[in-house]
């Protein structure tokens, strides 16, 4: 199977209320492992996006609106078989529009199949309660959905993010509008072909490619949207906030991170040192949750720059399809973004750095291991979005702290230790959305809630939790005597 083969849609067309519409306009189609044009992508703007959310307010009137909440699992448990029949032409999709390779692009369709079916499974299985209050009183509450739900999703994890985030949303019984990252848009088109095919009624899922600042800022303002959920950086993020702000409309968002992993001097080694590295390599380092930086007891921390420094030197970047270590970065843009940090690190040690092994035009990086960088330094601050790790030593568990709580963000965090108090301190006084003991990522974890705090965002998906942030909360008072 190629690429041509793989594409079995014509991805200059939309979704919108069921009918597959060819936009007035196309965005180029670009291959990060080359750096060649491979076709046209579909671009809407905000004719499209009043359009997609008139039909998905029809389609809250009509079936889907009273679609009961079994049936609604049921469609999503179909989608996910669907999605897992099709995980090699998905991940190949995915590996030539975005350019991580091939292994990591069929987990995250593996992922996304798994999203369905844990959101298939959850859909008749959130309830309202029942309040005990005064005398003569009936109180209980209803979880509804809130309507219409904008997705805005970013280019990195289109499958994993239109999984958790889409995935909810429909169990839920929303009506959701979905913009994909103009840099890759082609799951996300596959995605919805695969919904038609598994029974989803139409208007309940539009897709709408096109850029930020035109299908995104209209999806985002649009006063026929009742909830957004963003996933991207800080900026753009602000930005749908505000616009979103202006209708009072309830948003999530999940931003970017700067995420530590923090070596005590008990840490087993052994069992870290792949975590250590792969957290901040995996997807070429654009990952939200990447563990870029390295936080290492000064007892051990040459002994780690230079048991990361073998696996660093040792990874291979090259094409997407060819499965290696690392691909291509997104763009020239992004290219040019992390060059841009490396050069501004003067007075750091380049304790090692992988090798491109391919002549491709296509945007690559070699991995960086960096050391002799203090805490407040710009590499240890700002989200670098590349694959660029940067060690810091700490003394003690204070330090440790502070350090690893002092930027703005605050998604995820690791600990390695095998003091158990000591894991039970790191878990209350870190600032993370979510910290791993001995672990980095827990495998991706569906069921687990995601989100952070600060400049990495607020309100939660995946898990149960995604549920009742893609619902409201109606409370019923009847006064019966
Ligand atoms: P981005 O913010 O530029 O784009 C993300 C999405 O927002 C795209 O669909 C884009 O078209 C849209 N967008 C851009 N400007 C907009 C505007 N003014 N109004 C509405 N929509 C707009 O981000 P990116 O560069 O594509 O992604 C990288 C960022 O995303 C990183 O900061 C990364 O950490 C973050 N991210 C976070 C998570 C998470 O779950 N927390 C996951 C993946 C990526």
């Amino acid at each position: 199977m190629n690429f041509d083969t793989a594409l079995w849609f014509d991805p200059a067309e939309m979704l919108i209320g069921g009918r597959w519409i060819r936009a007035h306009d196309t965005m180029a189609l670009e291959n990060p492992s080359t750096g060649e044009a491979i076709g046209e992508i579909a671009r809407g703007g905000s004719a499209e996006i009043d359009a997609a959310v008139a039909a998905a307010h029809e389609a809250m009137r009509g079936p889907w609106g009273r679609t009961p909440a079994f049936e609604r699992g049921r469609v999503l448990a179909r989608l996910g078989r669907l999605v897992e029949e099709r995980v090699d032409v998905l991940a190949l999709l995915e590996a030539t529009d975005v350019g991580k390779p091939l292994g990591q692009a069929r987990a995250d369709a593996v992922a996304l199949a798994r999203y369905c079916e844990f959101y298939g499974g959850a859909a008749d299985k959130v309830h309202g309660q029942t309040i005990p209050y005064l005398d003569g009183y009936t109180v209980y509450t209803l979880r509804q959905p809130h309507g219409v739900t904008g997705h805005i999703v970013p280019w990195n994890y289109p499958m994993q993010i239109i999984g958790r985030s889409v995935g909810a949303a429909l169990a839920m019984g929303n009506a959701c509008v979905l913009k994909p990252a103009e840099e890759a848009c082609l799951t996300a088109l596959a995605f919805a072909r695969l919904a038609e095919e598994a029974g989803l009624p139409p208007g309940a899922l539009n897709v709408v490619p096109g850029t930020g600042p035109e299908a995104g800022a209209a999806l985002a303002g649009h006063p026929g949207v009742h909830h957004v959920s963003f996933t991207g950086s800080v900026a753009a993020g602000t930005a749908v906030q505000t616009a979103a702000a202006a209708n009072a409309v309830p948003v999530t968002l999940e931003l970017g991170g700067k995420s530590p992993q923090i070596v005590f001097e008990d840490a087993d080694l052994d069992d870290a040192l792949p975590f250590l590295v792969n957290a901040g390599i995996q997807n070429a380092g654009q990952t939200c949750s990447a563990g870029s930086r390295v936080l290492v007891h000064r007892s051990r921390h040459d002994e780690v720059v230079a048991r990361m420094a073998e696996r660093i030197a040792a990874l291979r970047v090259g094409p997407a399809v060819e499965d290696l270590d690392v691909g291509p970065l997104i763009s020239a843009r992004q290219r040019g973004i992390v060059e841009g940090f490396l050069a501004r690190a003067d007075g750091l040690e380049v304790a090692a750095t992988g090798r491109i092994v391919t002549d491709a035009a296509g945007h690559y990086v070699a991995p960086h291991l960096l050391t002799g960088v203090a805490p407040g330094h710009d590499l240890a601050q700002s989200e670098i979005f590349g694959p660029v790790q940067v060690v810091i030593p700490f003394e003690g568990e204070e330090e440790a702290v502070a350090v690893a709580n002092g930027t703005d963000y605050g998604l995820v965090a690791g600990v390695w230790t095998r003091d158990g108090a000591r894991q039970m301190r790191m878990a209350r006084d870190l600032r993370a959305g979510q910290v791993f003991l001995n672990n980095y990522g827990a495998g991706g974890g569906v069921e687990l809630p995601f989100g952070g705090v600060g400049r990495s965002g607020h309100g939660r998906e995946k898990g149960f939790e995604a549920l009742y942030g893609f619902s409201q909360l109606k409370t019923v008072a009847a006064r019966h005597g």
